[in-house]
Parts: C-alpha cells; sequence; structure tokens
C-alpha cells in the first residue's frame, strides 16, 4: 500500500500520461475518470470497459483511496460532520451544509496547522503533514458517496491553511473543477487563507475564476499580530498590496473574513478603520461572529454589535453580510473543526 500511487491524484492530463506510460491508448484516461468521479466506483474491478489485464495492472500498482468514515454527526439544521480515516493512521474533518442554493462541503487541507491563529480550534493541536490532492478529492466524493447526491460548491475552510499547501490545492482545483469529472465549476469554489502573502500573487497569476477569501479579522497590525501571528510576517500593508495585484490580475472581488470578538474587534471605530482599509476596493466582508473555542480567551461579540458592525459598513459604501452559523451544535461551525482523537497510531 505505502508505494502504491494514488490514482485520484492524476487530474485528466496527467492520467492520459501515465496510460500512454503503460502502453495503453489515452482515452482509457477518460473511461478511468468517469468511473471514479461520475460513476463513484469505489474498485478497479467494477470499470467493466476496461480489459481484465488493466484492471489487474491497476490494482497492482494504484489505491483508489476509499476514506472510511469514522465517524459522522448530524446537525438540527442539517450540517453533517465527517471525520474520514486517510489510511495513514491519521483523520480529517469535512464539514457538509446544506443551503437553499445547494449543498457546500468544507474540506480540509492538511492534517493540523501551523498557523496559529488564536481563536481557531485547530491551533495548538499538533501540525502532522499537508494533505495530498488525491485526499483532498477524495473527501468530496466519500461525501458525494455517502449522501447519493451531487456537491454544488467547495470551500477550502476546513483544517489547514490552502497556501501552506498550494501546489496540491491547485491540482485537486483541477480535478475538482474536469468537466468530464466532478464537474464543480470554479466559480463555485472558494479558498480562503490567513494570508500568505506570496502565495496571494501567485494565486492571481492562475487568474482561476474560484473565490479568493482572505482572512482579514482586524484592522491594525497591533491587533492582527496579537490573533494571528501571520501578521508578524505579513504585515497588513503587504497584504492589502497583494490583494489590490489580485483584484487588477482578475477583476474578481475579494471576500474579507471579520470574525466579531467582543470588546476586541467589534466597536465602531473598528469599523471606521475597517471602512478605510477597504474604501475603493472590490471586495465584500463577510461577518463571523466568532466561535469560542475551548480556553480561548475571545468570546462572541452581542447581536447589536454585530448589526450595528454591519450597518456602519454597508452604510459607508463597503458591502458587508453576517455568516449564518450552521453545525454550531455538532462543533462544525467556523474554526471549530479540530483534530479529536484523530491519531489512531
Ligand atoms: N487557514 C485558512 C482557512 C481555514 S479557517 C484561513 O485562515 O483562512 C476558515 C475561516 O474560519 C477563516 O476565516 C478563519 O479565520 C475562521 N475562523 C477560525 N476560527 C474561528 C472561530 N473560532 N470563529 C469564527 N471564525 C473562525
Amino acid at each position: 500500500m505505502i508505494n502504491m500511487k494514488n490514482i485520484k491524484e492524476y487530474n485528466l492530463e496527467d492520467l492520459k500520461e501515465e496510460l500512454i506510460s503503460l502502453g495503453e491508448k489515452k482515452y482509457r484516461a477518460e473511461q478511468i475518470f468517469k468511473w471514479l468521479y461520475v460513476d463513484k466506483v469505489k474498485e478497479f474491478d467494477e470499470m467493466t470497459n476496461l480489459s481484465l489485464e488493466l484492471r489487474e495492472k491497476l490494482k497492482k500498482e494504484y489505491t483508489m483511496c476509499n476514506f472510511k468514515i469514522l465517524k459522522k454527526q448530524e446537525s438540527a439544521d442539517g450540517t453533517k460532520k465527517y471525520l474520514f480515516d486517510v489510511l495513514d493512521g491519521n483523520a480529517i474533518e469535512t464539514v457538509l451544509m446544506q443551503y437553499h442554493h445547494g449543498k457546500t462541503i468544507c474540506v480540509s487541507s492538511q492534517i493540523g496547522c501551523k498557523m496559529g491563529c488564536k481563536f481557531c480550534a485547530s491551533t495548538g493541536i499538533q501540525f502532522v503533514r499537508s494533505l495530498t490532492s488525491g485526499e483532498i478529492v477524495e473527501q468530496i466524493l466519500a461525501v458525494e458517496q455517502d449522501i447519493g447526491d451531487k456537491i454544488s460548491n467547495i470551500v477550502f475552510m476546513g483544517i489547514g491553511e490552502p497556501f501552506d499547501n498550494y501546489d496540491n490545492v491547485m491540482q485537486a482545483i483541477k480535478i475538482i473543477n474536469n468537466q468530464k469529472g466532478l464537474n464543480i465549476g470554479a466559480r463555485h469554489i472558494s479558498i480562503s487563507t490567513s494570508g500568505l502573502v506570496p502565495m496571494i500573487y501567485k494565486f492571481a497569476d492562475e487568474e482561476l475564476q474560484c473565490t479568493l477569501s482572505i482572512s482579514l479579522h482586524a484592522t491594525t497590525d497591533e491587533k492582527r499580530s496579537s490573533m494571528m501571528p501571520i501578521n508578524n510576517r505579513y504585515n497588513i500593508k503587504e497584504l492589502m498590496e497583494s490583494c489590490k495585484y489580485y483584484i487588477s490580475k482578475t477583476n474578481k472581488r475579494i471576500s474579507f473574513e471579520y470574525a466579531l470578538a467582543k470588546d476586541n474587534n467589534d466597536n465602531l471605530d473598528d469599523a471606521k478603520q475597517l471602512v478605510k482599509l477597504l474604501k475603493g476596493m472590490l471586495c465584500h466582508v463577510n461577518l463571523i461572529p466568532i466561535n469560542k473555542i475551548e480556553n480561548g480567551k475571545y468570546t462572541k461579540s452581542s447581536n447589536e454589535n454585530i448589526i450595528r458592525f454591519r450597518d456602519y459598513l454597508n452604510e459607508n459604501g463597503i458591502v458587508a453580510t453576517i455568516r449564518r452559523e450552521l453545525g454550531s451544535d455538532i462543533d462544525a461551525a467556523c474554526g471549530q473543526l479540530r483534530r479529536k482523537n484523530l491519531n489512531k497510531k
């Protein structure tokens, strides 16, 4: 198993090359892609239009990386949280959210996270490794298989920093995006970053149609650094410059996430500063009532403050909405995912 290649790490073009290197015709790649992502089979033996010989070859050299569901929790609002066995002794969390406009999956990009944001439940748990592209894709497949339905949107907002696993995340997007596979359009994929500035420039140059979300959460370096250590590496000025570059390159709106914590970043002065910072930018602000984590110092702002904050932004030319919290009763809301009992080794 250890030395086998994961068939779900290949985008369609790579799979064609791979099949050619196995002495096969490249149209076989499209057949395999369809079995994997349209028919969603779990065994090579189910790929009945491939020769027996090819199936045997595939079985010997490749794994299908079928995750096992270790645990599934369902919230009163229909949100489902999955704990998947990633087959090497580790486990990851994936969340399914049901909105009126369709089903959204919040995927993890790493096992653990190195960013250390003070308000996030992933902090304080050891970083293990980044997920492979196949493991990112498999989260979507495994949920679709479980619910017997199609997913319409993907958000990279689970555990991990997607831009700290840049290449695998980009490869996963190519696979997810392919019309002959899962066929989830780039416009339906959002990537959220804590602000790895060099990667924001790189992502801008990809000119993808995905939505970019920036976890901003504060408007001064002092406050942002106290909440997010990454700000010591790339400060707000550098972050904003990279965002402006992204907008000029892609002509796409950025979504700034701002988690409101009581008496920390939720008063009108903060709102004023935010207007100053974002004035004239093609953007949207997503206000998240902060979820208190175990032993965390930040607590949720009052509804009154959250609404006052939103209204101030809207009245001053910044489009802002309050994110509806889903799955909080099963620890599946924003920033609540953590690797509980995740190491089986
Ligand atoms: N590492 C990426 C993506 C994962 S977090 C990032 O930082 O953007 C997804 C979103 O949830 C981020 O905006 C993050 O700041 C926010 N978040 C984390 N913990 C939270 C909490 N306790 N309450 C509310 N939002 C939180």
